[in-house]
């Protein structure tokens, strides 16, 4: 806004400024929030576009002359400039590497506003391929809240085992709160519990030896451990790289100084319960949030065993 109160005179994106271009049909102008105006063929619109412009679109109430005809969207410019790459199909549109993940949210919410399918699922694909699991949660409340199956399986596997307070606190909409609660607790009860239980069989089974009962409970120690550390299944990953060890000295110095001897890394318990949980990793894996959890119909199915 100039120093007398009156709004300087709105650029035209340099890429969208298709009125002074080669080409023919019917142009449509738009002025962002930030007003930069975008000229862009009508015919295009209406090929790649659902609905244009959003329910939101209304005329300013007193446009400056030399925008009269441009139609006021409220998105800024560094959002339409990649959205309206995807209404020129010719152009190959892609999303680049330096995109931040915030403009990237403000494209797909955009893309779905007006129903530009391509940028849509350019902005799917880059949501999985690139900010998962570091932005799991905005991902997962952008895809509840349009329905994008995948993508809503994919972040909730991110968010399956981080403690509840942090989802809920940090955005996960309240009407998922229930739904979402089952799934944590499906998930970490599948973890560590039912390996637990495994376990205590194992330990009451008549064939253990006394040294390796203490194994066992060199490895329950090692599941509560790592069941409070964990914030994500990556983590996991971490925590079962080298458990075979973990406080053996403590729990079954029996065990270690056979190990020791043996020459050994691995104690053949510890490495029982390990396998067990990373079978539950994969069992975690293959349940669907939206298929067990969100669709209404049917009923949610028994967890697997
Ligand atoms: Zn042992």
């Amino acid at each position: 806004m100039s120093s007398d109160g009156a709004e300087s005179r709105p650029t035209t994106h340099a890429n969208f400024d298709h009125n002074n271009t080669n080409g023919s049909g019917d142009r449509v102008t738009f002025i962002s929030s930030d007003r930069v105006l975008f000229n862009l063929h009508r015919k295009n619109l209406d090929v790649t576009a659902g609905v244009f412009p959003g329910p939101e679109f209304v005329f300013a109430s007193a446009p400056p002359a030399q925008e009269s005809t441009a139609i006021p969207l409220q998105e800024p410019a560094c959002v339409l400039e990649i959205l309206f790459q995807f209404v020129y199909p010719d152009r190959r549109a892609k999303l680049t590497e330096s995109l931040e993940f915030a403009v990237l949210a403000q494209v797909a919410e955009t893309a779905e506003k007006y129903q530009i399918y391509s940028a849509i699922d350019a902005c799917e694909q880059e949501f999985e391929r690139r900010w998962l699991p570091q932005y799991a949660l905005p991902i997962l409340t952008h895809a509840l809240k349009h329905g994008i199956i995948k993508l809503i399986d994919a972040s909730a596997l991110c968010l399956c085992i981080t403690p509840i307070s942090e989802v809920l606190n940090q955005g996960l909409p309240l009407q998922y709160a229930a739904r979402w609660s089952k799934y944590h607790e499906d998930c970490r009860n599948l973890l560590f519990k039912d390996a637990e239980a495994e376990l205590g069989t194992l330990y009451l089974s008549m064939e253990l030896d006394n040294t390796h009962r203490s194994c066992v409970v060199a490895a329950l120690d090692w599941m509560y451990d790592t069941s409070r550390k964990i914030r994500s299944l990556n983590d996991i990953e971490h925590y079962t790289y080298k458990p075979d060890r973990y406080r053996h000295d403590e729990f079954s110095p029996r065990c270690s100084i056979d190990l020791d001897m043996s020459g050994e890394q691995s104690c053949y318990v510890l490495e029982q319960a390990l396998v067990s949980v990373k079978r539950r990793i994969v069992e975690i894996k293959e349940i669907s949030f939206w298929d067990c959890y969100i669709k209404p119909i049917p009923a949610p199915k028994p967890m697997p065993q």
